[in-house]
């Protein structure tokens, strides 16, 4: 079995970096497309424009056109084949980074990456969600390479809304346990091979980050006012998560979430929320001491993360529901399956059902 690692090549972290955005990408060239939205651009394009001052490069403003999609990407890259730009910059939420992935895929631009929320541990990775126009998920599809850049502007981060913050920790919080699982099957990663030695202690360390900081960092954000704990914390849900996930693979949290995602609709829970609760979902299909189950609910509350269905907004959860679900995580996704032991949709069923008898949630 071969082990390996992949991550961008260069990764920056820091309060108002995006000032002097152009310092940190000079290496790929004059030129650039950066692919954002209004909103985003009221945000930070100020920085933007700092960032690019008195440097001589240039940059064109590409404004998404709003889904992921195979025919946005490739219209952006006839943009960028007219505009002779040396690079694209995709800043702002998940959809809109990996529309600039999936640019730099098909067009072998290189690609810097700058996250507008530490929603998601998306931004590191060589993976972009491919959705269709009615945003339907189409492909989580593999890239070439990883982002060139990521660059995080922990100002901007913390400017944010408190959920995508909270909602960034459920996702980097199940890094731990699903590579801790995948490890025991010795599941292949998204590089097909297994995850190193460093790759392992990347989700360990992310664990620890996130027990340490993430409840003070919650504060940071809710009071606007910078601490070490906060920046911690944005590393271990960009940084840390992403490529712990990435070199170590995914297992029942995101296959669940999968098959929330499949049955529920509109499914209204942000994807980390989601994963929270699918994290909780595989520590009871793992049948985990009372103990451990204990110190992660703990957590989870301290933290307001969501620990039963009633706290994604899905109300009137029956059997039949669960079912459904259970059923979708087995076929919609191999995530499930990279367990060390096998998986089924009764055995799902039942860990739902156990997640939402110990924490409260009904079944109706
Ligand atoms: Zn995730």
């Amino acid at each position: 079995m071969v082990e390996t690692l992949a991550a961008p090549a260069k990764y920056y972290q820091g309060p108002d970096i995006l000032r002097e955005l152009y310092t940190y990408i000079e290496h790929i060239g004059e030129k650039f497309a950066v692919l954002t939205d209004n909103i985003v651009l009221e945000i930070v394009g100020d920085r933007i424009r700092e960032g690019f001052e008195g440097t001589g490069a240039t940059y064109d403003v590409v404004l998404f056109a709003g889904e992921s999609t195979r025919e946005e990407a490739d219209r952006i890259v006839e943009l960028t084949t007219r505009g002779h730009h040396d690079g694209i910059i995709g800043i702002g939420g998940g959809k809109v980074t990996d529309t600039a992935k999936l640019v730099a895929d098909i067009s072998g631009l290189p690609v810097v990456i700058i996250p507008t929320a530490a929603a998601t541990d998306a931004a590191c990775s060589a993976m972009s969600v491919v959705y269709d126009e009615n945003g339907t998920f189409v492909v989580s599809k593999k890239m070439k390479k990883n982002p060139d850049v990521v660059l995080v502007d922990t100002a901007v981060i913390m400017g944010a809304p408190l959920r995508t913050f909270i909602a960034g920790v459920g996702d980097a919080f199940a890094c731990y346990y699903e590579a801790k699982a995948c490890r025991k099957s010795g599941a292949m990663n998204y590089n097909g091979g297994v995850g190193t030695q460093a790759a392992f202690a990347i989700a360990e360390l992310c664990n620890k980050v996130l027990r340490e900081n993430a409840v003070c960092a919650k504060a940071a954000v809710e009071k606007k006012q910078w601490s070490e704990a906060l920046d911690k914390t944005i590393e271990a849900n960009i940084y840390l998560g992403g490529v712990g996930f990435e070199n170590n693979g995914c297992a029942i949290a995101h296959g669940v979430y999968n098959g929330m995602t499949a049955v529920i609709k509109p499914f209204h829970a942000m994807h980390g929320e989601a994963v929270a609760v699918g994290t909780l979902i595989q520590l009871a299909a793992e049948k985990v001491s009372t103990e451990e189950w204990n110190d992660v609910t703990d957590f989870y509350k301290q933290m307001g993360l969501p620990v039963c269905f009633e706290d994604l907004g899905v109300k009137n959860l029956d059997d039949e529901l669960i079912m459904k679900i259970a059923d979708a995580a087995c076929t919609v996704s191999p995530n499930v399956h990279k367990m060390p032991f096998d998986v089924t949709p009764a055995l799902l069923f039942d860990a739902i059902r156990t997640v939402q008898e110990r924490n409260g949630g009904s079944i109706s």
